[in-house]
């Protein structure tokens, strides 16, 4: 039976008392496992077709229908169902046909359905992969010897910064694709941290590039570190706004977290001038910070132009969706991202506390 089903059939079952109307749910979603709705057909045939229920009957009729919705869903006895039966809130992308998640309304059910197949299983697995990937790796950092640190304590917490951010931004991820059919509240409160981890990522990025580019150029790291940190609260800020998760703001998102990133072409530009090209390649890493950009940029293009499930609907809905495609490319910019990062360290290892007077580095 479709969710739709259960509150308006499980009503109209019992005004009209006929059993097929039961039937239209199945047509639509299909959700459940049809020995449940010869059950209910079952039930229903047991009605007496002119008996009409008082309201406090029909209400007491509409809450065994949950119970029953919601027993079902923590048993896990779910069917995927297509795009067009879902409810206006989990109508996100419409060229993923079929394979969606019914709204359950149990967070058991919910977490069970990790290890299931439809829209969201690759979005999940892809940012909970990277949620583990960077958390032991980000743990392995902190207790690395000291000795490989100039200043162990600062260094620690400029990289932390990194990994924390990386570590939110892929948490709140998965988390999010994985409570997405709880209900519409939960949704929205998920999809918003969701969001807010974006932001934190990139703030996070920027930290420890800035720190050790600028290593000699105290001020000007200063000035970008409150800039980057000012934007990145001002777009935490506006993905509070509950419209931004909204499928008509999907441009507006990709607009705000690109220019967000894009706001460090001024540190980069900045870095460049000063450090002569050649330098900021080979000592600078640039050419780590490009690869990332693009990867971060190919990811954004895709997610906002939903390709390539827009050339290939229905093709699409499990696996190689524009969604998933772009999780892989986030954790593949934080990988590259990192790589530069360590590059850097090990280059002010190397050098020991003391500043050149021809460079930033
Ligand atoms: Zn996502």
């Amino acid at each position: 039976m479709g969710w739709e089903c259960l509150g308006e059939d499980g009503g109209r079952e019992v005004v009209d008392g006929k059993a097929e109307e039961q039937h239209d749910g199945e047509e639509q979603g299909g959700a459940w496992e049809e020995k449940e709705e010869e059950e209910e057909e079952e039930e229903a045939e047991e009605v007496d077709p002119v008996r009409v229920l008082t309201l406090p009957l029909q209400a007491h009729h509409a809450m065994e229908k949950m119970e029953e919705f919601v027993f079902k869903v923590w048993e896990g006895r779910w069917r995927v169902i297509p795009h067009d039966v879902l409810p206006d809130w989990l109508k996100d992308n419409d060229f993923l046909l079929h394979g969606h998640r019914p709204p359950m309304p149990s967070f058991r059910a919910c977490f069970q359905s990790i290890f299931r197949m439809h829209t969201e299983t690759g979005n999940i697995w892809t940012h909970l992969i990277g949620f583990f990937f960077f958390l032991i790796l980000g743990i392995a950092y902190m207790f690395s010897p000291n000795i490989n640190f100039v200043s162990p304590v600062q260094e620690k917490v400029v990289l932390g910064m990194f990994f924390l951010g990386a570590v939110l931004c892929l948490c709140f991820s998965w988390l999010f694709h994985t409570v997405y059919c709880h209900s519409e509240k939960v949704s929205r409160t998920f999809s918003k941290l969701d969001y807010s981890g974006i932001a934190l990522l990139i703030m996070g990025s920027f930290v420890p590039w800035l720190y050790y580019s600028f290593y000699c150029s105290p001020q000007p790291r200063l000035i970008y570190l409150v800039i980057i940190c000012v934007l990145g609260i001002t777009a935490i800020v506006v993905s509070q706004w509950d419209r931004f998760a909204t499928p008509q703001y999907r441009a507006v998102r990709a607009g705000v977290f690109l220019g967000l990133g894009l706001s460090g072409l001024v540190p980069t530009l900045h870095f460049m001038f000063s450090e002569g090209l050649i330098h900021a390649i080979t000592v600078g890493q640039i050419g780590w910070l490009f690869l990332m950009a693009i990867c971060y940029i190919l990811g954004v293009a895709l997610y906002a132009a939903r390709i390539p499930e827009r050339f290939f609907p229905g093709r699409c809905d499990i696996w190689f969706h524009s969604h998933q495609i772009f999780h892989v490319l986030v954790v593949a910019g934080a990988v590259v991202h990192l790589h530069g990062v360590s590059q850097l360290q090990a280059f002010r290892s190397s050098l020991g506390g003391g500043c050149a007077a021809d460079t930033m580095l």
